[in-house]
């Protein structure tokens, strides 16, 4: 079983989700499907399609004009955010020790957190993609043992660019982060690849060692591109 999930980012309406989810509803897969969606589609019946928010206020409540906390997202039903994804991260100004405080305001609110980690062209280039992934690492993901957490590789770089890191640095990308999740005491936490995932490339990505599903950005749209990823694994 591989875990799904598709990032909308700021696309789509209500009614494509409506389409959107009565195609996902009639496959046959045993994958955990997962949609971050805009929150004004949160509201959504999706029956055994979770969804997920795209970010969530670091703050419990009060005056934060135009957030949306933790709390008012699990009360819509989602079970699920996403925290630090890279746009977030290059537009909102999210740093590592922020989107810790927003992983605990999810984790204390009964949410998933699917925690982005990963790589600029820069660091790529400067030679400190492992360090970078380390520190992502260990600085964003609360030390919770027991929890419910994802992990989502993500090279920044390759985020929306229609091309990926070869399997062997996916691989030992993987690796460091199964091994540092290991030593928090995190062992076992899934770990996702992200960016430039696609019909094509799905299965190879989804058979490396320590891979346990995608996060899939412009693919996610329509269904004839991502029911193929979600089926390439059984
Ligand atoms: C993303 O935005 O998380 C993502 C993976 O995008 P894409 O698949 O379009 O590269």
């Amino acid at each position: 079983m591989k875990i799904i999930a598709g990032n909308w980012k700021m696309n789509g309406t209500h009614e494509n989700l409506v389409k959107m989810i009565q195609d996902l509803s009639a496959i046959d897969t045993k994958n955990a499907i997962i949609l971050c969606v805009p929150y004004t589609m949160l509201c959504t019946d999706s029956g055994k399609i979770a969804l997920a928010s795209q970010d969530i206020s670091a703050h419990d409540h009060g005056a934060y004009t135009g957030e949306i906390s933790a709390k008012m997202v699990a009360a819509t039903g989602a079970k699920y955010t996403l925290i630090g994804h890279s746009e977030c991260r290059q537009y909102h100004g999210d740093t590592n020790a922020t989107v810790r405080t927003k992983a605990e305001q999810a984790l204390s609110n009964g949410l998933t957190p699917i925690i982005c980690v990963g790589e600029t062209m820069d660091e790529k280039q400067a030679g400190k993609t492992m360090e970078i992934i380390e520190s992502g690492v260990r600085e964003s993901v609360p030390s919770v043992v027991n929890s419910n957490i994802i992990i989502a590789y993500e090279p920044r770089w390759a985020i929306g660019a229609g091309i990926t890191p070869t399997s062997n640095e996916i691989e030992s990308a993987h690796e460091l982060i199964a091994k540092t999740l290991d030593d928090m005491g995190l062992g076992g936490t899934p770990v996702l690849y992200g960016a430039s995932v696609k019909g094509s490339n799905a299965l190879e990505i989804m058979s490396i060692p320590h891979v346990d599903g995608v996060l899939v950005g412009g693919a996610s749209l329509k269904s004839d591109d991502f029911i193929p990823i979600i089926t390439s694994v059984k």
